[in-house]
């Protein structure tokens, strides 16, 4: 088998055991004589996968009781949309406020100006989205539905240290690409959702972690299957859920579990990121995107002092078995996305790569 390390952004790399494991059990699922891809989402086999995929979760990152874990279609764009339709009605005019802190908060806050006031309350474009703003939460008017945030900038590579303390105001959270790679205290969130294609399992599917008391707020025009409720009150299968997804979730979730959890990953995490900012840190050659003081965990980005070098440098670390290092196409540069699957040693390598790459063209 030949394998890459794969920076990709997402859908990214999963981890070689659950891979294998899956492919293991493509055909025959624990005897049945028949996959999980082609048995009932209303099945004792899949109810029981299900069942521990909230367990998992509960354990994993540690989510208080008064919280609900739904399933929900479309990925995490579609919760752009799903968290307005649930949440605005809690404000008398609709009003919400959101922190830009790139491409995906901006999209976040236009897509909830199609149902009422989505106002900016913060905002880094004026550098490049390279930090998070300053940003004070007490300046927020009384009748704010929510407000909005994105815990990891998977373009940008920033991240929140620490986040805002909103008050009775809940917060929502996109961390769609650093959910689990680090802990979090979920009370301090009115609802935090993640697409699965990060650090959770295959695309098309978010988990939506959310505050029970903000359930039943949905405006009338609210499709059901973009109603919080209706997920909420049938263990998301009011309709057929999406059983491949949350099936390799589950086998995603119990290797966070067998790596020692999240503590140890982010520990770990850590490590993975530091050997690629020294490199930077340490060189005139590559240039850092984010500010230090902001630098995100799982989306490492870059630029190179000789731009005209990106192509070559992005197509030799392919000759060395280093995949998908281009920069997304709104920031340039190179990124390196390293989610909790990716191993120290592939961040190694890429190290190594680097200092190698410096030398020969420097
Ligand atoms: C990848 C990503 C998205 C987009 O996810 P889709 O499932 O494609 O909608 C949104 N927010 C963040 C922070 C992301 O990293």
């Amino acid at each position: 088998m030949t394998q890459v390390y794969n920076f990709g952004a997402g859908p990214a790399m999963l981890p070689a055991e659950v891979m294998k494991k899956a492919q293991a059990e493509f055909l025959d699922y624990q005897g049945m004589g028949a996959g999980v891809i082609e048995i009932s989402h209303r099945s004792k086999e899949f109810d029981a996968i299900l069942n521990r995929c909230d367990e998992l979760l509960i354990e994993l990152a540690n989510i208080p009781s008064n919280y609900k874990i739904l399933y929900v279609h479309g990925g995490a764009q579609m919760q752009f949309s799903a968290v307005p339709l649930n949440l605005l009605g809690r404000s008398a005019s609709k009003s919400a406020s959101y922190i830009e802190t790139g491409t995906w908060g901006v999209k976040a806050r236009k897509e909830a100006a199609r149902f009422g006031n989505a106002t900016t309350a913060a905002s880094s474009a004026d550098t490049g989205f390279d930090r998070i703003p300053e940003f004070d939460p007490s300046a927020l008017p009384a009748d704010t539905a929510y407000v909005h945030i994105t815990s990891n900038n998977t373009l940008y590579g920033t991240r929140w240290h620490d986040f805002p303390q909103t008050g009775d105001i809940p917060l929502v959270a996109d961390m769609t690409s650093e959910f689990l790679s680090r802990e979090i205290d979920i009370s301090q969130f009115g609802i935090i959702f993640a697409g699965l294609q990060k650090n959770l399992g295959p695309a098309g599917l978010a988990v939506v972690i959310i505050r029970e008391d903000l359930l039943g707020n949905a405006l009338e025009i609210t499709p059901a299957l973009l109603d919080y409720s209706v997920y909420a009150g049938s263990h998301s299968l009011s309709n057929t859920n999406n059983t491949f997804a949350i099936y390799m979730m589950g086998l995603v979730l119990e290797w966070v579990k067998e790596q020692g959890g999240v503590a140890k990953l982010e520990a770990q995490n850590e490590r993975k990121a530091k050997l690629l900012y020294d490199v930077i840190d340490e060189s005139d050659f590559y240039l850092g995107v984010a500010d230090p003081a902001h630098r995100s965990i799982m989306n490492v980005t870059f630029n190179l002092a000789k731009p005209e070098l990106l192509d070559t440098f992005v197509d030799e670390a392919l000759e060395n078995g280093l995949y998908a290092l281009k920069g997304h196409r709104d920031v340039g540069g190179a990124r390196a996305s390293i989610y909790n699957a990716m191993p120290v040693a592939g961040c190694e390598a890429l190290a190594t790569f680097m200092r190698e790459f410096e030398r020969k063209y420097a």
